[in-house]
């Protein structure tokens, strides 16, 4: 038998760790699956002195099995800034990504497929940007971190669904423009006083939910709370019981603890809070992100051994996007 390396005990641990977290949500046969690239990754990211920050939509071997930091997109914008390690691996979009370069330029930031996108980035750009800018001229323009870093770039702050009131009402101002999901203008508008010229986005996922479906949860499932995304049609948001980003669920879940509960979001983010609240039953109509479940444990296994594939930002777009992405973490 031959010498088990520190490297390999401490990966075999957190294996093990990672397994005990997600055994209520994946069956061990499913499991047995993934082991070797979750060791693999583990031993990787020693090798590397590099973290994984995985969005909430991450499938639960990720998330669990070897995700460093798991959150929202605020919530890893933060991590990335303060991140000391020579490698960050994105397990999210390449919006995240880009994000992650923007605040820590000197870590190597990988994703695993370039192809990971979103629709809401897609929606706008900087062209788009700047002529709102020669219509509305003074009228402030807060982004939603679901944009490109061009975009952040021509933008004066940046917004998540879990901060997108308080920065609308930073600015102290009557009109604010707010770029690009207008689903999520529309939402925050019903809160504040301040009036939100929204661009026409839609988040692919939350823009499938219907007021119909919510009214069937609640028929096919008594006595269900109903927490809503931001990013899902207004009349969706009306009939939940609570409307929140993914951290806010999350949150709530917890705090809460209800019954029966349906997060109307991506599906992987049941799965994974399930697997820390195994008292809570989920009912889980399912809506996927294509474009999240572009990253898996072999493709992120894969950007670690060979070091793929590197994320970069041009230098002038990268100095003006982090200041409206630092403007928007210095909002409390
Ligand atoms: S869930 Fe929606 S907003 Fe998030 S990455 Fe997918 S398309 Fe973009």
């Amino acid at each position: 038998m031959g010498i088990v390396q520190p490297d390999n005990i401490q990966a075999l641990q957190k294996k093990a760790d990672a397994y005990a977290r997600v055994k209520a949500v994946i069956p061990p046969m499913e499991w047995a699956v993934f082991e070797d690239d979750i060791l693999a990754i583990q031993k990787l990211k020693h090798q590397r002195n590099a973290i994984i920050l995985a969005h909430n939509y991450q499938t639960p071997e990720i998330f669990h099995g070897v995700a460093d930091i798991a959150g929202d997109s605020l919530a890893l914008a933060r991590e990335a800034a303060t991140a000391q390690a020579d490698v960050i691996v994105m397990a999210g979009v390449h919006f995240m990504a880009e994000t992650a370069k923007l605040l820590n330029p000197k870590s190597k930031v990988l994703i695993p497929d370039v192809k990971a996108g979103c629709s809401l980035a897609e929606s706008i750009t900087a062209d788009d940007v700047r002529l709102l800018r020669q219509k509305y001229p003074g009228v402030p323009i807060i982004t939603y971190v679901n944009t490109s870093a061009a975009v952040k770039a021509e933008s004066d702050i940046c917004c998540t669904s879990g901060n997108a009131k308080k920065i609308v009402e930073s600015f102290g101002v009557s009109e604010v423009i707010m770029l690009p999901d207008e689903y999520l203008a529309q939402n925050v508008a019903k809160e504040t006083h301040v009036k939100i010229i929204a661009w026409k986005g839609h988040c692919e996922v939350h823009e499938r939910f219907t007021a119909a479906d919510i009214e069937l949860y609640r028929q096919q499932n008594p006595g269900v709370i109903v927490l809503a995304h931001p990013e899902c049609p207004p009349d969706v948001v009306a009939v939940s019981d609570f409307a929140g980003s993914t951290a806010h669920m999350i949150d709530w879940v917890e705090q809460n603890k209800p019954k029966r509960v349906v997060l109307v979001t991506e599906c992987s983010m049941s799965d994974n809070v399930a697997a820390n609240n195994p008292d809570v039953e989920f009912v889980r109509p399912c809506q996927l992100c294509p474009h999240m479940k572009r990253i898996t444990l072999k493709n992120i296994r894969h950007a670690l051994e060979t070091m793929t594939t590197e994320v970069f930002v041009h230098d002038d777009i990268a100095a003006r996007a982090r200041v409206a992405v630092e403007r928007m973490i210095a909002v409390r």
